[in-house]
C-alpha cells in the first residue's frame, strides 16, 4: 500500500480546494459559536460570505500573543477563551514549550486527539514507517506534545512502539540494541548525539540496524539530514508542525520538500511584505496554517512566523498535495547584524555540512559600543589535539565570513561546556537587548 489514504492523497487540486473551503467555512461558524476568542475576533465576518479562496484572506490572522492573552484570567481555567468544547469533554492536556514567553495550554478531546493522530499517520506512512518497524522514541515524555503524536500514530499504523523516556543517552543506546529497534523519531541534533555517544561506547551506529528516522521538534537542514543518513546508514525524513497547529506537512520517499497534509490543513504561503498574496513556486513566503478538523481548540489562520519556499504542484510519489521546499527559518530569527540580514540556519547548515569535527556549537551576538559582535563557541571531537582544534576554529571563522558576509570570532570550549538538547535547541543567542 503506497498511501495511507489513497483517496485524499491523490485528489485533484480543484477537489481539494473545494473540500478545504467547505471545512474552513464550517470552522469559522464553529469558532464563532463556541470559542470566545473567535466570537469576538470574527464578529464582523459571516461564514456564509466566504465563498472563494480569495474570501479566506478577509479573515484576520491569529497570533501566538493572542492565544496567550485569551488564556490569562479568562474562564474556564486553564484554557480560557480558546476552548471550543465543554471542559468536561477535554481528555488530555498539552502545552507549548514557552521558549518565547508564557506557555499556551492546549485542550484536546478524545475526538480532536484522534484527529491529530490520524493526520500524523500520514506523516509516518509517507516516511516509510510500516507495521514491521519497531519504533523507539528517545524522548522524555512530558507535558509537551512532541512525540506523543508520533507514539500513538505509530501504534495506529501497526508498528511496535518502545517509549524511550526516563533513560539517559547510554541507556537509550542499550535499549535500542536490546530490542533490535529498526526505526526512530527524534530531534535531529539529539539523534546525532546518540550516534556520537554510541561511537564513544565503541559501537558503530550503522551496526544498530536503524532503517528509518523521522525528525521532530526542530528544523532539519539538508546537511544535517544527510549527516544522520550517513551516520546510521538509514533514511532520514523531516516534518513540520507545532503545538498550536499540529504536524501539517511531511516528507515522502522522494525526499524533496514536505507534502502538506491535505485536506486536514489549509496552508497558505504568503508574501513577506504584505502578507496578502500567495507566493509562486520557488519563492519565500510566511506560513499561515489552519487545522481544519480540530474543534477542542479552534485556530484559524495561525501566523506561524515561519518562512518556507513554495514547492512544485507535482511529485514523483503521485501525491497531489501542495509542497513546501526548504523551511528558511522563523521571521523572528532572521535578524540584522551590522546592517546585514542574518539567518542562524545558514550557520547550522555550514557547521553540519563542512565541519564534522564540531560536535556542538552556539552563536552569541553582543553589542559592544555601537558594534555588533558574533562569537561562535564550539566543542570539537575530543580526539583532536589543541592545535588541530584551533585550526578548525580559524577555518569556521573564515567560512562564516564567506557564507554570511559577517566576521565572527570562534572560541574552542572544553568538552561538555555547551548545553545539549533533546527538544527545541537554542544555539543562537542574541544578547543585544531590544532593537
Ligand atoms: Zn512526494
Amino acid at each position: 500500500m503506497e498511501y495511507w489514504n489513497a483517496y485524499t492523497e491523490t485528489l485533484p487540486r480543484e477537489k481539494l480546494n473545494k473540500i478545504e473551503l467547505k471545512y474552513f467555512q464550517d470552522l469559522v461558524s464553529y469558532g464563532k459559536a463556541y470559542s470566545s476568542l473567535y466570537k469576538e475576533k470574527l464578529k464582523d465576518i459571516d461564514a456564509g460570505d466566504i465563498k472563494t479562496f480569495d474570501d479566506i484572506k478577509k479573515v484576520p490572522f491569529t497570533y501566538k500573543e493572542e492565544l496567550r492573552k485569551w488564556q490569562e484570567n479568562v474562564e474556564p481555567f486553564p484554557y480560557g477563551g480558546l476552548l471550543g468544547v465543554n471542559i468536561e469533554d477535554v481528555c488530555t492536556f498539552r502545552q507549548t514549550s514557552g521558549t518565547t514567553g508564557k506557555p499556551v495550554y492546549v485542550p484536546e478531546t478524545y475526538e480532536s486527539w484522534q484527529w491529530r493522530i490520524e493526520s500524523w499517520c500520514h506523516i509516518l506512512w509517507m516516511a516509510g514507517f510500516r507495521p514491521r518497524h519497531r519504533v523507539f522514541l528517545p524522548f522524555g515524555y512530558n507535558v509537551f506534545v512532541a512525540f506523543w503524536e508520533a507514539h500513538y500514530a505509530a501504534e495506529k499504523l501497526g508498528c511496535e512502539v518502545i517509549p524511550g523516556g526516563a533513560l539517559d543517552t547510554k541507556g537509550r543506546i542499550n535499549k535500542i540494541m536490546e530490542m533490535k529497534v529498526n526505526a526512530m523519531a527524534g530531534t535531529p541534533t539529539y539523534i546525532l548525539n546518540i550516534a556520537q555517544e554510541a561511537m564513544a561506547m565503541g559501537i558503530d551506529p550503522k551496526s544498530l540496524g536503524i532503517e528509518r528516522i523521522l525528525g521532530a521538534g526542530e528544523p532539519l537542514p539538508e546537511a544535517t539530514r544527510k549527516k544522520i543518513e550517513e551516520a546510521y546508514n538509514c533514511k532520514m525524513f523531516d516534518h513540520i508542525g507545532s503545538t498550536e497547529t499540529c504536524g501539517f506537512a511531511g516528507m515522502c520517499e522522494a525526499q524533496q520538500g514536505l507534502h502538506i497534509i491535505e485536506p486536514f490543513f489549509l496552508v497558505e504561503l504568503l508574501d513577506r511584505e504584505t502578507l496578502s498574496k500567495e507566493v509562486s513556486e520557488g519563492e519565500q513566503g510566511v506560513l499561515i496554517v489552519t487545522p481544519l478538523g480540530r474543534r477542542s481548540f479552534p485556530v484559524i489562520r495561525f501566523n506561524t512566523n515561519d518562512v518556507a519556499i513554495k514547492g512544485p504542484s507535482t511529485c514523483e510519489c503521485g501525491r497531489t498535495s501542495g509542497k513546501l521546499m526548504e523551511i528558511v527559518g522563523r521571521v523572528d530569527d532572521i535578524t540584522k547584524i551590522r546592517g546585514v540580514l542574518f539567518s542562524p540556519k545558514t550557520v547550522e547548515q555550514l557547521v553540519r555540512s563542512e565541519f564534522p569535527e564540531i560536535v556542538e556549537y552556539e552563536l552569541v551576538v553582543t553589542c559592544e559600543g555601537i558594534m555588533d559582535r558574533i562569537l561562535a563557541r564550539i566543542e570539537v571531537d575530543p580526539k583532536l589535539g589543541k592545535d588541530e582544534a584551533e585550526i578548525v576554529a580559524i577555518r569556521l571563522s573564515e567560512r562564516h565570513k564567506i557564507k554570511t558576509n559577517l566576521s565572527c570570532t570562534t572560541k574552542v570550549e572544553s568538552q561538555g561546556t555547551l548545553p545539549r538538547y533533546d527538544l527545541k535547541a537554542k544555539r543562537f543567542k542574541d544578547m543585544r537587548g531590544t532593537h
